[in-house]
């Protein structure tokens, strides 16, 4: 079989192979599609990545995704687009023009979610986000670029919500994690970032109560799917958007790039990803 009639792949480097849902999810698409295709895990220490990513395509992969521990190193691997560069880590690679390309893909898992779930989110004039993190600088690059106005961020660490801030600019404004309370009342759009709410992890003290009637609310914890944060939220009536949908929507450019067609994020996808996830 030559490259030309050997069915695309594509796959996910990380270490050690940690359990992920990006082979339910691609091969759900490649199904429904009628692609031939394939998606496999590749288990890369730290010490055979750069040797990997070299050798890409003569081990016949059209593309990969990147995961912990080298989301960051591949960037100077590869030519990152503004995504990758501005969060400073990429988790997805394809070809284009014979250069390996990275992008960072949860920057829009994060929008598209939000579309999905809350059309009209991105009126909101005052945002809130808490945590500092790396999925931070994802959400806050998206929430900037759709021309949120001001984008409050509170993190336990003061320190890195200020070098988020610096890098980012003026729109986004660091507020102490102590009186993170203080701007709920203002806040038209909540994204939890932080770890809090996560099996194992602790409490996200948060009285949704204060949140204006209009306010969304969404969550970047996926593990459990629905988050007190999140029941909280609708119990209150009010929009929300989870973490699942988010790694679901975030899927879907790697596939485009790699397979040629845009994918969707259907109720069956979820269905089966969620399955996965609980177990059941
Ligand atoms: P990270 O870089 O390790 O950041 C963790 C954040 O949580 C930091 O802001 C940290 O604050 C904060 N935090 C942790 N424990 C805390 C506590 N006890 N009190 C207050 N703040 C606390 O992790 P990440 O990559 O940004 O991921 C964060 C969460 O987002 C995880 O649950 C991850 O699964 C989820 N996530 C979901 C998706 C998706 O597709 N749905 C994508 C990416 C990430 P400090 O700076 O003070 O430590």
């Amino acid at each position: 079989m030559t490259s030309a009639t050997r069915p695309r792949a594509a796959c996910l480097i990380g270490w050690p192979a940690a359990h992920s849902r990006s082979p339910l999810i691609h091969h759900y698409w490649l199904r429904k599609l009628g692609i031939e295709g394939g998606y496999v895990i590749e288990a890369v220490p730290p010490d055979e990545f750069q040797d990997f990513v070299f050798r890409l395509a003569l081990r016949g992969f059209v593309g990969a995704n990147v995961t912990i521990p080298h989301k960051e190193r591949v960037l100077a691997l590869t030519k990152p687009d503004a995504r990758a560069s501005a969060i400073g880590a990429a988790n997805t690679l394809w070809f284009a023009d014979g250069e390996l390309c990275a992008t960072n893909t949860d920057i829009e898992g994060f929008l598209s979610n939000l579309d999905a779930a809350a059309p009209g989110w991105d009126q909101a004039e005052e945002v809130l986000v808490l945590g500092a993190g790396g999925a931070a600088r994802a959400a806050v690059f998206g929430l900037l670029e759709r021309g949120i106005a001001r984008v409050h961020l509170a993190n336990r660490t003061r320190a890195r919500a200020d070098a988020l801030a610096d890098q980012f600019g003026d729109k986004v404004l660091p507020v102490a994690w102590e009186a993170f309370a203080d701007l709920l009342p203002r806040a038209k759009l909540l994204v939890n970032t932080t770890s809090l709410g996560m099996h194992g992890q602790g409490a996200l003290h948060l009285d949704v109560g204060k949140l204006p009637d209009d306010a969304v609310v969404t969550d970047l914890v996926y593990v459990p799917l629905d988050t007190p944060l999140l029941a909280a939220a609708r119990g209150r009536g009010l929009k929300t958007a989870d973490g699942l949908g988010m790694l679901l929507h975030q899927a879907v450019r790697g596939f485009e790039l790699w397979f040629g067609r845009r994918p969707e994020v259907t109720a069956e996808l979820r269905a089966l990803v969620e399955a996965d996830l609980t177990g059941a």
